[in-house]
């Protein structure tokens, strides 16, 4: 995308403010400095036709792949694997080719196809997601960001064909949300090559993949780390056994271990040494393929769950007539839809060229997923006693779910990374606050890696340009939400420079409010999607606006409480009394209460 700034976009072709789009800013961390970057939320992006095209057919023959196999995934997550002759099936389908460019094999398709290519194999098995998920969101993501021409050549055919399936490296024993502190090395010899030696656990794809992207520290056990491709059979590279998981217990996770295996100097990926700086950047990158499985399992829990509450009588009457049950549904459709709209959202940036989406990223996976996983427990709910039953596929919906806010960054480091990111941003803005956030990650928030993305984007504030007129896109029917909206994003800028002045590079310790902030910033940008949804949709269907419209107006309605109350907790809490409940559970090794001893 081309790199339009206020001041050197000509006078003739210049928008109204804010109506530019500007690719260098996050939107969502503009909203720490109190503004919102109408043009990069408004108006909602329109897949292109040409993709809707190649997409329709795609999704109808995986509907027909996948429909008639639900016995068999069922019995997969019993017998914990997916069969090989399935697997080479994926293959013939082209399902390992979906981001590979059509000139390497590929189907070349954008983030945003991919992710509804996902969200389509989610509605029938979330296993099946991951394995290929697994593959292109990051096990082979890297040689698509950072691989050399050469390294391109010999390997994305491969990998889009499905001749290689890929697998990512990061997690150890002892480094799981602190990645950075990996123990695996990487010991550089005389004629260039390198000798990897470690283990890295739960790895997905593990114990299928034919190639390896590895994180290793190159200089000693303090050195950088760097990325390497690793093949899997080449020497000293091995497998552990299947892990016997809770949920998506079809899926391969497996140990990879590393006895002195021999990497050929080209198969450094990257730039050495900027090993965790590629990791996050795939993780950054790949976020929305999570999210779009999100989705789509959250379609088919609806589905799901709107059947069993007609059929099901009790009282004399379908429970889809009863309030309680009703509000389930509506709330799992809400949940839904602003889950779609902020992970389509963010793959909008990622095809666009926009430079800095990781806190719009990180937004998405916890929104998405924790909305996925609040459909599966209500759908189970709804459910009732058959929920419980194995006979069902709701027990398995839960416990598939439950995996998604633990990997690829947990939700709560995915918080902290949401808040720091945005007050350092603001922090920057703010001149006498400076020198205080410029070393705000230097502190063991460090390794939640995911500062990887930032590059110091320049705040309206700090450059003075006016983001926009209120609303210009705003339907006059959804006036009243966006309000909310502006309202709460000022309301919001305030909070941030509180924050920041109150515990200036010691916020970094102060997690509670750090968790408020994030919070806040999830509903903001959550909910300015979903507006820029709804008005696209009301625009585009009269006959559904007033649905689509409906769905905005609960999930801000809903929105606004949360942050009301996430704002008026920054100022009254409870945090001090809770972490001394936590001092003593800790020290009394769980609960001291008991009704016969007292
Ligand atoms: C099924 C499965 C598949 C996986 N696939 C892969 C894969 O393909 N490749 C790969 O590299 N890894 C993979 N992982 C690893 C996964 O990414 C890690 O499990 C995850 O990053 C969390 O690390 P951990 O499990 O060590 O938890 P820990 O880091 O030990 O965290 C435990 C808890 O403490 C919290 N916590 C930790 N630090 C902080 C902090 N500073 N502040 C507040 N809270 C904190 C966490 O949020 C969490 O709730 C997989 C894991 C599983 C279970």
């Amino acid at each position: 995308m081309t790199d339009v700034t206020v001041n050197d976009t000509p006078a003739a072709a210049t928008p109204p403010d804010g109506m530019t789009p500007l690719p260098d800013q996050s939107a969502a961390k503009t909203l720490f400095a109190g503004k919102i970057l109408h043009a990069n939320v408004f108006p909602y992006p329109r897949m292109a036709d040409a993709e809707r095209e190649t997409l329709e057919p795609m999704l109808d023959a995986l509907d027909a792949f996948l429909a008639d196999r639900r016995e068999d995934f069922r019995r997969w997550d019993a017998e914990a694997g997916q069969p090989p002759g399935f697997v080479q099936e994926l293959r013939e389908l082209g399902l390992f080719g979906l981001i590979i460019p059509e000139d390497q094999g590929g189907l070349g398709l954008s983030n945003a196809a991919y992710a509804r290519v996902l969200s389509q194999t989610s509605r029938y098995d979330t296993s099946v997601s991951l394995t290929i998920g697994a593959h292109s969101s990051i096990g082979m993501k890297g040689i698509l960001l950072f691989g050399t021409p050469a390294q391109r050549a010999r390997y994305l055919p491969k990998l889009a064909s499905g001749e290689m399936i890929a697998a990512f490296c990061l997690t150890e024993s002892g480094a799981g949300s602190d990645a950075a502190a990996l123990r695996t090395t990487a010991k550089r010899q005389p004629d260039g090559s390198w000798v990897l030696s470690g283990e890295k656990i739960w790895i997905t794809n593990g114990g299928i993949a034919d190639l390896y992207t590895v994180f290793a520290r190159t200089e000693d056990t303090e050195g950088k780390i760097t990325a390497f491709v690793v093949e899997s059979a080449w020497d000293g590279v091995s497998h552990g056994p299947h892990e016997d998981k809770m949920g998506i217990r079809a899926s391969s996770t497996t140990t990879v271990s590393f006895a002195d295996v021999r990497v050929p100097a080209e198969n450094v990926l990257g730039e050495e040494g900027k090993g965790f700086k590629i990791a996050m950047a795939i993780l950054n990158n790949g976020r929305t393929g999570l999210g779009g499985g999100a989705v789509g399992g959250m379609k088919s829990l609806l589905a799901l769950a709107t059947q069993q509450a007609q059929e099901r009588k009790q009282f004399g009457r379908p429970i889809a007539e009863f309030g309680l049950v009703r509000e389930k549904i509506a709330q799992i459709m809400v949940d839904c839809f602003a889950a779609e709209s902020v992970v389509w959202m963010v793959a909008h940036y990622i095809d666009s060229g926009y430079d800095d989406y990781s806190v719009e990223a990180a937004i998405s996976k916890v929104f998405a997923t924790e909305a996925a996983n609040r459909a599966a427990w209500e759908a189970l709910q709804i459910a009732g006693g058959n929920g419980y039953m194995k006979e069902f596929p709701y027990e398995q919906a839960v416990r598939d779910a439950r995996i998604s806010p633990i990997f690829e960054g947990t939700n709560e480091i995915l918080r902290l990374f949401i808040a720091m990111s945005g007050l350092k941003d603001a922090g920057k803005a703010l001149s006498d606050l400076k020198a205080a956030v410029d070393d705000i990650f230097a502190n063991p928030i460090k390794g939640f890696g995911v500062l990887s993305g930032y590059a110091g984007r320049r705040l309206a504030r700090a450059t003075g340009v006016n983001l926009g007129p209120a609303f210009p896109h705003c339907p006059e029917a959804l006036r009243a939400a966006c309000a909310v909206y502006e309202k709460y994003t000022a309301a919001f800028g305030g909070a941030a420079e509180q924050v920041l002045r109150k515990y200036g590079r010691d916020v970094v310790e102060h997690q509670h409010d750090l968790k408020r902030i994030a919070e806040i910033a999830i509903d903001l940008f959550v909910g300015l999607c979903v507006m820029s949804r709804a008005a696209a949709l009301g625009e585009a269907d009269p006959e559904r606006r007033e649905e689509v419209y409906g769905l905005a107006t609960v999930f801000t309605q809903q929105a606004k409480r949360r942050m009301a109350a996430n704002l008026r907790r920054l100022e009254r809490n409870e945090d001090e009394q809770l972490d001394r409940l936590a001092s003593t559970a800790l020290a009394d090794g769980g609960y001291r209460w008991d009704i016969v001893s007292g």
